[in-house]
């Protein structure tokens, strides 16, 4: 399996390919944005690399100018969802034990409400 390519089972190719409905907000070249089915805050905001890698780590490790892309997008759109000067949080969550729970690697951007610490 060559790095990046779509995997036939990852429900986040299949919204990408248009096979899964999604309410896409945004859209690069590289870089896809849709809401949160579940949403965890009034703003809350999937944001993926076209391309599949598994989780961020694998990301960075194979594809750094992609993380960095992703990263620049979830900025932009915490602006355009006027949550940038009240605050958001962008997380990560790698691997089953830290909930992950779609294998296609994307940041959760929430925002809209007071964000506690430690989370959970
Ligand atoms: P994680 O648990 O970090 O892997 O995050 C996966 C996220 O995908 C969860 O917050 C789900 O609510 C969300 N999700 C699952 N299916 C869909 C879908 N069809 N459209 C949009 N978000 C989804
Ligand atoms: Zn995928």
């Amino acid at each position: 399996m060559a790095a990046g390519e779509p995997q036939a089972d990852c429900l986040f190719c299949k919204i990408l390919a248009g096979d899964v409905p999604a309410t896409i907000v945004h859209e690069t070249k590289d870089v896809v944005a849709f809401r949160d089915i579940n949403p965890q805050a009034p703003t809350h905001i999937l944001v993926i690399p076209r391309a599949h890698y598994a989780n961020a780590g694998e990301l960075g490790a194979e594809a750094p100018e992609l993380a960095g892309a992703l990263l620049a997008e979830a900025a932009v759109i915490a602006t355009a969802e006027d949550i940038a000067d009240s605050g958001y949080r962008i997380v990560f969550n790698t691997g089953a034990g830290a909930g992950q729970t779609v294998f296609h690697v994307h940041a959760h951007l929430l925002g809209g409400r007071g964000l506690s610490w430690p989370p959970g």
